[in-house]
């Protein structure tokens, strides 16, 4: 079913949905603008209306009345996303569905290293709920006082733990959603084993709101690490760097739970662009590593840590570094760490690249890619940073100094084919954490594998026949 066949919603259709949900459950006018904002300022959305449904009885009633009336619906959390899945600006107006009422942290279960979130839960409240009953969620991301539960699940979030702790899928034990029929799925299961027949809830992790409305999640916790240590080391490349993180990985084992590289040019930004940035090295370091360790209490983690990096020092794996001595030093390490995006956003990239590589292969790709970008737009100034832990990087181009995005304009294409064409060369992924969303349906279609695209059409039709969810985003 494609989009051209989807309806504008009829007043009738506008006028019960009000009637159904109350002023509490909508928003208009100016008080919808908000919703359809593109955090980078890239595109407008447009909705016919934004509901505000306050059970899931109400997302299962919006849900099968746009089935019915073919009318698009799409799925917002906390609007965060960076690749253009909750704005949606073209084709008939939509009614776009957003689960911020939904936002009760329905359970506890510390025995079981499980709680139960809705997906209006801001993450950073999960995160706070996790730790009141002595647990943690491992899942962070620089958006965490604004993202949700519905949405991180929905574009399958990364972040700065996965080395650790994995991918948001890794993190999620069951689900409750609303399929595109309006039928509610009740799969809200604490298990870790349970092998019956096709995982709905793996579908639904990633889908980008493409397979149905994420109402509530099982979230696993993991133990708080009694011990945390970080350290800001210089290193002389990205080689080194990944060098550098098996040493730590062998020396420290699993209780590394974060290593992330920065570019000089990145932290740069940050001093120009955010009162109050510092850097804790002087001079600011070409390449340097934030790395994290967490253990139990007696682990020994932040002793492993140091000898770990001294060992660094003598094989010149590391130039210079600081460790942190307090937590506000940490926490000071990954303010910088953090305010990198905002630093760019005020610039304002040329184009940015949310890649990930096989480990073994980032270090020739930074190379690679620096020499085939510099040859075709000598003055750009680039900001690689990101989870080198895990092979991916946020590679970013910035306009030269004095010069605006506006003047890069016609040769931006080019930039990301060549960045994407060499991340593909390298056995990589042209989208690590982000997704797909509207931004990079047509890099799928290019990048991707003939029988998987076939296989999630196949899908997709079978769950959503009418195309009402989320049209445009993931498979354009
Ligand atoms: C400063 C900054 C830093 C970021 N850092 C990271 C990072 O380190 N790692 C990372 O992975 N991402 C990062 N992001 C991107 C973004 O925060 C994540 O993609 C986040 O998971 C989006 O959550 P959200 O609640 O804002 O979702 P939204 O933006 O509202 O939605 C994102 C997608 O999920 C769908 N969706 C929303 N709610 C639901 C639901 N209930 N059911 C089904 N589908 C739904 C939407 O339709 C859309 O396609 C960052 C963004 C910013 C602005």
């Amino acid at each position: 079913m494609t989009a051209d066949a989807l309806n504008a919603p009829t007043p009738a259709f506008l006028a019960a949905l009000r009637d159904r949900l109350g002023p509490q459950g909508l928003r208009e006018g100016d008080a919808a603008a908000p919703y359809l904002r593109e955090p980078r300022d890239t595109s407008q959305g447009q909705a016919a209306l934004v509901v505000r449904p306050g059970s899931v009885e109400e997302v299962s009633h919006i849900v099968r009345a746009c089935a019915e009336a073919r009318v698009a619906l799409v799925p917002y959390s906390g609007g965060t996303g960076l690749v253009g899945g909750q704005v949606r600006p073209e084709g008939p107006p939509c009614v776009l569905i957003s689960v911020e009422r939904l936002n009760r942290v329905r359970a506890l279960h510390p025995d079981d290293d499980a709680m139960i979130c809705e997906a209006g839960v801001i993450l950073a409240d999960a995160q706070a709920a996790a730790a009141s009953v002595d647990r943690l969620f491992p899942l962070s991301i620089a958006s965490e006082g604004t993202a949700r539960i519905g949405g991180v699940l929905g574009t399958n979030a990364g972040g700065v733990n996965v080395l650790r702790y994995g991918m948001t899928r890794d993190l999620c034990l069951g689900l409750e959603a609303v399929l595109p029929d309006g039928s509610v799925f009740n799969g809200l299961k604490r298990l870790r084993k349970d092998n019956t027949g096709y995982d709905l809830r793996h579908l639904l992790i990633g889908a980008e709101g493409s397979l149905g409305v994420i109402t509530a999640a099982a979230l696993r916790l993991h133990p708080r690490p009694a011990e945390i240590s970080a350290a800001f080391v210089a290193v002389p490349s990205p080689a080194a760097a990944l060098e550098l993180l098996h040493l730590l990985r062998g020396r420290v084992g699993e209780q590394v739970s974060a290593f992330e590289l920065m570019q000089g040019s990145g932290i740069r930004f940050c001093l120009d662009e955010i009162p109050g940035a510092r850097c804790p090295l002087d001079p600011v370091p070409e390449w340097s590593a934030l790395v994290e360790v967490g253990g139990g209490a007696g682990s020994g983690a932040a002793e492993a840590l140091e000898a770990a990096l001294e060992e660094a020092f003598e094989k010149g794996l590391a130039l210079d570094g600081a460790l942190a001595q307090s937590e506000q030093q940490r926490a000071d390490f990954w303010r910088l760490r953090e305010t990198i995006p905002e630093a760019n956003r005020k610039i304002g990239s040329i184009a940015s690249h949310d890649i990930s590589a096989p480990l073994s292969e980032v270090a020739s790709f930074v190379t690679a890619a620096s020499e085939r970008l510099l040859r075709e737009a000598p003055d750009i100034r680039i900001n690689a940073f990101g989870h080198l832990g895990d092979g991916n990087l946020h590679y970013n181009l910035f306009p030269a100094k004095g010069r605006k995005r506006e003047d890069y304009a016609n040769i931006k294409p080019v930039l990301t084919r060549i960045v994407h064409d060499l991340i593909d060369a390298h056995g990589g992924s042209i989208s690590a954490e982000h997704g797909i969303g509207r931004f990079k349906t047509a890099d799928l279609v290019h990048y991707g594998d003939p029988a998987k695209l076939a296989a999630m059409r196949a899908i997709k039709d079978a769950l959503d026949p009418a195309g009402i969810m989320n049209p445009g985003a993931v498979l354009g």
